[in-house]
């Protein structure tokens, strides 16, 4: 039995007369961060999400764990300085995910070099002893070389600046893993549908459904945390049904292009769009990832779809910066995630303009919401959450320990172009899996280098329950080539069958559903 064994930990949250110190709503990189933080305090932590971790937007960003030089351009300093701050500590605690990558901006216009050197130059220093490497100007003869695919028409030189690069689902998963080894309970396929009031109307505990067995379930807690991201108002409302949305969702749309329009080990960042925003080429996964739109969005839901207009936005963007110019055909994936941003209390349509700095919230009934903020400061939110719920839920004090709290897979000296290296240290107990079954050693698709070894051990260590689960969140084909995905499915299916003890109407059921969703993730 693991860890991560599903029964073992339903059975731990049956006895309805436990109170657990803390129930985190929410499996996103908010939910995941303060649970991780509430556990590694000794604090009784249980979190529960509806669908699987990073379901929602915190699968679907664009991988970067930066400052935000484009809020450093707004002149939000301490909010640039406290994200870079973290992002040093998230190298540290998760070497294994987390990667030092090159950024470079192209200069077009004469004085663009000397301007991004010194605005980038600040970006650097705040970044302080965490910083990933100085800012330098390069000349056009540099650039053409380290960009190859770059467009030259018209280009002075560039500048090149560091910030780092992940992979947000698999940081989840470790993520998870970590909470389940501080000795939290976290759930996926867990809704919770209400919330429980005492007699002074404060909230001390959750209604939840098993979205697998349809057992629902009465949890009792001394406090409760609100971390589900664009869906905070519907927790909000079920607590005070007349209350304003707090939150202003936010969508950004990217797609994945073929490494050869780039093909280079650098990102490109472009700072200032027709339109004025910020989009970027990242390398990531042996593809192109190219976004992303900042659109605003007046109703949430987990599988947002990407606007035509975005979609041609940043397909046109990118032609301008490329010798070979990405077309609709050439387009393997496409997603929309939702930023949840905190509403401003003025009613402005500009989502730029929105705070993205994270911001807490109690209700009189007790119940603690965190919203806004990113990925990159996930760690800081959990611990301002749990500070936060201590302090309401009247726990005993005790410091947050996560800091430099390793993740689960962490490891030193990782070689980057090995096919598992984002296993960390977990990468030989994977492969060892192929000892058990030969068969195991095969592809889960010709054109890809994903085993069937992973499926199994995603099933046994890491939670996953369906076959979306393992092609978007744990392997990330879907979001990588939408169609290769939809065709690594029922093989997907029949090793999970095998694990889960599931019958071949289970497997079809699972098929169908993956192939359903994946339409949206291919342009027609
Ligand atoms: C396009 C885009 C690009 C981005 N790029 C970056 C980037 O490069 N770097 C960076 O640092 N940040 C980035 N961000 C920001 C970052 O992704 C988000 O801030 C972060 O993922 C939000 O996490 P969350 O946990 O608050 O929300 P979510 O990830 O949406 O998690 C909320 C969870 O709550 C669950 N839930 C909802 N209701 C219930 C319920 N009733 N019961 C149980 N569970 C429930 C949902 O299923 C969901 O999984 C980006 C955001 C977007 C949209």
């Amino acid at each position: 039995m693991t860890l991560t064994d599903r029964t073992r930990l339903v059975e731990s949250i049956s006895n309805p007369e436990k109170v657990w110190d803390i129930i985190v709503v929410g499996g996103g990189a908010t939910g995941l961060g303060t649970a991780l933080d509430a556990a590694s305090r000794g604090y009784q932590t249980l979190l529960l999400e509806q669908a699987d971790f990073a379901k929602g937007t915190s699968s679907r960003s664009t991988k970067l764990v930066h400052g935000g030089v484009r809020y450093l351009a707004q002149g939000n300093i301490g909010l640039v300085r406290e994200a870079l701050y973290e992002r040093g500590l998230l190298l540290k605690n998760a070497p294994h995910l987390v990667k030092n990558l090159s950024f470079v901006i192209p200069n077009y216009r004469w004085w663009e070099g000397m301007f991004y050197t010194i605005g980038l130059g600040v970006y650097d220093l705040l970044a302080g002893k965490l910083s990933l490497g100085r800012t330098k100007h390069i000349s056009k003869k540099q650039i053409l070389a380290d960009l190859p695919g770059i467009n030259p028409k018209g280009l002075h030189g560039g500048v090149v600046y560091h910030d780092g690069q992940f992979d947000d689902s698999r940081l989840a998963v470790n993520l998870a893993q970590t909470c389940l080894e501080q000795g939290a309970t976290v759930l996926n396929y867990f809704r919770v549908t209400g919330l429980i009031k005492n007699d002074y109307h404060k909230i001390t505990g959750v209604k939840a459904i098993d979205n697998e067995t349809g057992v629902i379930y009465q949890l009792k807690a001394k406090v409760i945390v609100n971390a589900t991201g664009v869906f905070v108002d519907d927790l909000l409302q079920m607590d005070k049904p007349e209350d304003k949305p707090l939150v202003r969702p936010s969508q950004g749309v990217h797609v994945v292009i073929e490494r050869s329009f780039m093909p280079a080990d650098e990102a490109l960042m472009i700072p200032k769009t027709s339109d004025g925003r910020v989009l970027f080429v990242v390398p990531w996964h042996e593809k192109l990832v190219v976004g992303t739109t900042d659109t605003p969005i007046n109703s949430h839901s987990l599988e947002p779809v990407a606007l035509e207009a975005e979609i041609d936005f940043i397909l046109n963007t990118a032609a301008k910066y490329l010798t070979r110019a990405p077309t609709r055909k050439d387009v393997l994936s496409v997603f929309a995630g939702l930023r949840p941003l905190a509403a401003p209390k003025n009613d402005s349509s500009k989502t730029k303009e929105i705070s993205r700095s994270h911001k807490l919230m109690v209700s009189p009934s007790g119940m603690i919401t965190m919203i806004g903020g990113k990925w990159t400061t996930y760690r800081k939110m959990g611990e301002d959450a749990v500070d936060k719920a201590a302090e309401v839920g009247g726990l005993k004090s005790e410091v947050s320990k996560t800091k430099h709290l390793a993740i689960h897979g962490s490891i030193a000296g990782l070689d980057w172009d090995d096919r598992l290296y984002f296993y960390g240290s977990d990468r030989n107990a994977v492969l060892a899996l192929t000892k058990e079954n030969p068969d195991w050693t095969k592809k889960l698709h010709p054109n890809y280098n994903y085993l069937q070894a992973q499926v199994i051990w995603a099933v046994r260590n890491e939670m996953a329950r369906t076959v979306e689960d393992i092609l978007a969140r744990r392997m990330r084909l879907l979001f990588l080539d939408a169609r290769a995905a939809i065709d690594a499915a029922a093989v997907t299916a029949s090793l999970m069958a095998k694990e889960l003890n599931k019958d071949t109407t289970w497997q079809e059921e699972q098929v169908n559903a993956f192939a359903k969703l994946a339409q949206a993730y291919l342009l027609h």
